[in-house]
């Protein structure tokens, strides 16, 4: 049978976007200057290309200043430190995204430290994700926000609700799971070493999956009317995207599901224009 509600993150993420460019003629109109966001390449990794060729097309979308820099593959991380601290002085620029993963010479952490809280627009800064951590967010991580957006726009309230995360990295796992947290649900994060995922999964109410594994997690251990959020994108042999869920069989048997492409995935950018607008904003009432 095939029951699943879709969830379309497209949509979705198409209705944010526009609030953000209402909210941006609204600035323009009242003398306000637009949020600008500063997207930093190093190298020439060609999904990486892509993504930051999408964040910088959908900031021009909705009428922010819109700067990319490029840096060579063997740009020391003096060079970068040096070019952040240019960009968390730079007056017209309210964001500032380095795009991950970085060269080798390079330590990620330093660089994300080095990135003003107030400007980061990742989420990832210590700052940040304390705040998370201690439910009072500041900037959220792109991809985990747009998780918790998604669920409250299709009107599941994660509150008493068992949520079970798959992933833990530092990018989805571990801050959506922060975000399920602060909503009230009961939280569980698997990884690598969870010793019996279906186990885990048979009772979850909601599903997050963040492995990156194609159709890694199998319709039969969904708990029936389960929601399922899909953060995987996974590209097949054939070029074709897949998520880590798999969608045919799980869409028989749970409620809601994100498809891959246009679910959790159009939601990151979105969410990174709200965070752009939001630090501008953030900076202004200060
Ligand atoms: P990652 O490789 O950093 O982390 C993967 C996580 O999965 C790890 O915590 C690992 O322990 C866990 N894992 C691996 N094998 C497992 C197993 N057998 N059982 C349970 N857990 C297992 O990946 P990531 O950066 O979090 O990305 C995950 C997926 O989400 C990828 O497909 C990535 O492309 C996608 N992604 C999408 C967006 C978006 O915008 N929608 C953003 C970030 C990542």
């Amino acid at each position: 049978m095939d029951t699943a509600q879709l969830i379309d993150g497209k949509a979705v993420a198409a209705n944010l976007r526009k609030e953000i460019a209402e909210q941006v003629k609204l600035r323009s109109e009242k003398g306000l200057p637009a949020p600008g966001l500063a997207v930093v390449l190093i190298g020439e990794d060609p999904a990486s290309k892509v993504y930051v060729g999408s964040k910088v097309k959908a900031c021009e979308e909705v009428g922010f200043v819109s700067r990319s820099y490029r840096m060579d593959v063997e740009t020391t991380q003096g060079d970068l430190l040096a070019l952040i601290d240019e960009l968390n002085a730079d007056a017209e620029i309210h964001g500032i995204l380095v795009q991950l993963p970085l060269p080798k010479q390079i330590d990620v952490q330093s660089v994300i430290e080095r990135i003003d809280p107030k400007k980061d627009v990742d989420g990832f800064h210590p700052y940040n994700l304390g705040r998370l951590a201690g439910k009072a967010p500041t900037l959220r991580p792109c991809t985990p926000y747009g998780c918790m957006r998604l669920l409250k726009a299709y009107g599941i309230d994660p509150m008493g609700k068992k949520a079970v995360v798959v992933g833990a990295s530092n990018i989805v796992g571990r801050p959506v799971a922060l975000e399920l947290l602060m909503e009230r649900a009961t939280v569980t994060v698997c990884h690598s070493k969870t010793q019996d995922l279906p186990a885990e999964l048979a009772d979850a109410d909601i599903v997050i999956a963040a492995v990156g594994i194609p159709n890694f997690i199998k319709g039969e251990w969904l708990k029936p009317g389960a929601v399922v959020i899909d953060v995987g994108i996974n590209r097949l042999a054939n070029g074709k995207l897949t998520g880590d869920v798999d969608f045919e069989a799980a869409k028989a048997k749970v409620a809601a599901i994100t498809p891959v492409p246009g679910g959790a995935g159009p939601m990151t950018i979105a969410c990174l224009l709200q965070n752009t607008l939001e630090a501008c904003e953030a900076m202004e009432a200060a």
